[in-house]
């Protein structure tokens, strides 16, 4: 059994890494759908308790299913250690728990997953945490942030819906001048794309139910990163919180992750060629996606990432109702915010994601009337510019 993936390519990890045989010679990985593990005496059942010996005891503890997720992740990002989680949203929580106490600060990027925000803002807050948002390119901003209670800093690079990206190195260097510890939010570009440990981050998390995945089917999430910090009182919070991952979800997972890498290179080949599109048609504004020569960071999307990834937003001359015009005239792409799934998804971020926020805020952040976010399937390319072009008035 190989322990050690680094010495293998990406490709090979996604398809390799973590699967243990069992007796039974089974060449896809195994489903063990248990709640728990039973015992050869009574005391094994007590030495595994005690933890003086290793092993199986309750699937909300380890399953080996999930622990083939969590080896093959970890090896896919190049971190010591995987905990899965329930969810994305779980992941977070869990790493806010595990790390963070009562008079603790937050530094998080303005632009996150909206349930990101409410949990910090609305939630943690109660608990006495409080978090400060700054734009996510705006250094002076960040360095201003900073108070000697600041112990987790956090972002999503790029950033939904405008793709912006930020310098994960420089980011890394600051957070701990500072003391802190640097998370990142991966989602956009799955470890397939952009692995964020190598640039110094200290935590990578995912929503498992966008890209790793990819076809919209289970909810999971993870957190990736060195033993020392989440071995302990991270992994303590999720044993007695319950926020653990499904087996069933994690062999989906499993199977997900097995075509990560070649989805990824046809998400992003589908998102340039879409975005290149777009930049031709006299009704569009703007295009946003990192792998424009337009795009304000492109040098630094094309040196921090390996890929563009799927998601690509545009803004349309005509506000709200040639935006909305444009999605009641698809008849393929699928009307829905979720993403990171092989059916292109089209959403209006104004009216949906973004929607609760004031409209002063929503134009100031950029999040106009006539932007649409679009995850770019992998569906023909061809067919999902018909679709849109429907409704941008003008045919391809
Ligand atoms: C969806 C999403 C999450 C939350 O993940 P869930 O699996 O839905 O809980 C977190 N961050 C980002 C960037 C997401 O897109």
């Amino acid at each position: 059994m190989i322990d050690d993936w680094s010495e293998f390519g990406l490709d090979t990890r996604a398809v390799r890494a973590g699967q243990v045989r069992t007796a039974e010679g089974e060449h896809s990985e195994a489903l063990f759908l248990t709640s728990s593990f039973v015992f050869d005496s009574a005391a094994e059942a007590a030495a595994r308790f005690s933890g003086q010996i290793e092993g199986n005891v309750y699937s909300r503890f380890t399953n080996p299913t999930v622990r083939t997720f969590e080896k093959r992740l970890a090896a896919l990002e190049g971190g010591e250690r995987c905990i899965a989680t329930s969810s994305g949203m779980a992941a977070i929580l869990t790493t806010c728990l595990g790390l963070l106490k009562t008079g603790d600060h937050i530094l998080a990027s303005r632009s996150i997953f909206g349930s990101s925000v409410t949990l910090f803002d609305k939630i943690l807050s109660r608990f006495g945490i409080q978090t400060t948002f700054v734009e996510l390119n705006d250094r002076a901003a960040w360095e201003t942030a900073f108070t000697p209670q600041t112990r987790l800093c956090f972002l999503e690079t790029p950033s939904n819906p405008l793709t912006e990206i930020v310098d994960l190195r420089q980011m890394a260097d600051l957070v701990h001048a500072h003391n802190a510890l640097l998370v990142v939010d991966n989602c956009f570009c799955s470890p397939a794309l952009q692995q964020p440990l190598k640039w110094g981050a200290d935590i990578v998390i995912h929503s498992a139910t966008k890209y790793l995945d990819g076809q919209g089917r289970c909810l999971g999430g993870a957190i990736v990163g060195a033993e020392s910090l989440l071995g302990g009182d991270i992994y303590s919070v999720l044993r007695s919180s319950g926020a653990s991952l499904s087996p069933f979800n994690a062999w989906v997972f499993l199977k997900g992750l097995e075509t990560l890498t070649l989805r990824m290179k046809a998400h992003s080949a589908n998102g340039l060629a879409l975005a290149q599109w777009l930049e031709t048609q006299p009704s569009v504004n703007k295009v946003y996606y990192p792998g424009l020569a337009s795009h304000p960071q492109h040098e630094l999307a094309k040196r921090q990432q390996s890929g563009f990834g799927g998601l690509v937003s545009f803004e349309v001359k005509g506000g709200r109702e040639v935006a909305w015009r444009i999605i009641d005239n698809t008849r393929l792409i699928s009307i829905t915010a979720n993403l990171g799934d092989t059916k292109t998804t089209i959403t209006h971020p104004a009216s949906t994601t973004h929607g609760r926020i004031s409209p002063v805020q929503r134009e100031a952040a950029n999040i106009t009337e006539g932007l649409l976010r679009v995850s770019v399937g992998l569906e023909d390319i061809t067919d999902i510019q018909t679709d849109l072009a429907r409704g941008l008035g003008k045919t391809t």
